[in-house]
């Protein structure tokens, strides 16, 4: 099934539009079926979940973070994470850089925007994402590169509310690279949409999107 449903999402998405395989609660057997249909891009949420899986799993895998990071937990990603798609403080930035630069490399991030009328989505509102990027100590991060933005629209019935949710993040992502990263061509990630509302973000300029049960089927959450 997972081969088949991969299948299905790669003709139907445009070249310029990533598939992340958000991999959540699924096991090795489960991604390997979907690595073996080419995807190389899994999502995770957890960041024990992904020290579980990453060794047993082939290098040529690229990880994502799409979940709530705490600060203390970023040493552990941090030697072979490909992107942070979840960054929603300077102190997380500011860890990320300082755990980059004891590995020697850069990490790429995306900052999350609280877009979602529900409270308790994670993410920068508009006056924090400014102060932010406002912030000129930031510049001095040189082993973390912000390549974009990624939101989570409402979990809703509501198409019209989908949209506007995605179409605010969309434009605010061409304000930030008009005004912050003009000269920086790895700024270039929007990241919205997921298995219920991805055809609803692309048509308002997605270019990453984050597939879960569409792939692997429902999760089962245990305990
Ligand atoms: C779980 C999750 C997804 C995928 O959700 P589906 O509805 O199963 O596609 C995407 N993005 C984030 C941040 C998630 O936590």
């Amino acid at each position: 099934m997972i081969t088949e449903n991969l299948r299905n999402l790669y003709s139907k998405i445009p070249k310029n539009v990533k598939i992340i395989a958000v991999s959540k609660t699924h096991g090795e057997e489960k991604i390997m079926e979907a690595y073996h249909a080419g995807q190389r891009i899994f999502g995770e949420n957890k960041v024990q979940e992904m020290l579980n899986k990453y060794p047993i799993l082939p290098k040529d895998i690229e990880w994502h973070m799409i979940g709530h990071l705490q600060s203390n937990k970023v040493k552990y990603i941090a030697p072979f994470v490909s992107l942070i798609q979840s960054v929603d403080s300077k102190k997380l930035l500011e860890i990320i850089d300082k755990e980059a630069k004891k590995q020697n490399r850069i990490i790429p991030c995306l900052l999350q925007i609280h877009i979602a009328q529900e409270e308790t989505k994670f993410g920068l509102n508009e006056d924090e994402l400014w102060k932010l990027l406002n912030d000129t100590s930031i510049k001095d991060f040189n082993n973390t590169s912000i390549q974009g933005l990624m939101g989570i629209a409402s979990y809703t019935e509501n198409e019209s509310q989908i949209r506007n949710e995605f179409r605010y993040l969309s434009n605010l992502f061409q304000q930030v690279k008009k005004q912050f990263f003009h000269d920086c061509p790895q700024f270039e990630i929007l990241s919205m949409g997921m298995s219920n509302d991805y055809q609803i973000a692309i048509e308002e300029g997605s270019n990453m999107i984050r597939i879960g049960s569409l792939i692997f089927g429902e999760r089962m959450y245990q305990k």
